[in-house]
């Protein structure tokens, strides 16, 4: 089986392996763009979802701020502000 660089998880219930997938979600709050990127697994069996990552993007106009959180840890990437 190739390897496309992630690794291959089984789904706990059904021993298939699962999807990796990425959503991507845009939204406007006040004069900030956010831009929210929800990467998991899916088994294509039963549907059962493992949330990998979430990648949080904010552009307030003057800056950028990428957030990660991972298993409930969060940190920031990157903070640019543009002059
Ligand atoms: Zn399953």
């Amino acid at each position: 089986m190739a390897n496309n660089g992630y690794t291959t998880i089984l789904c706990p219930r059904c021993k298939v392996p699962m999807d990796y997938l990425s959503e991507t979600e845009k939204s406007i709050s006040g004069n900030r763009r956010v831009t929210k990127i929800t990467r998991y697994y899916k088994c294509p069996v039963c549907g059962r979802r493992i949330l990998d990552e979430v990648l949080t993007i904010k552009n307030n106009g003057d800056g950028i701020i990428i957030e990660s959180h991972t298993n409930g840890a969060r940190k920031i990437l990157k903070r640019q502000v543009m002059v």
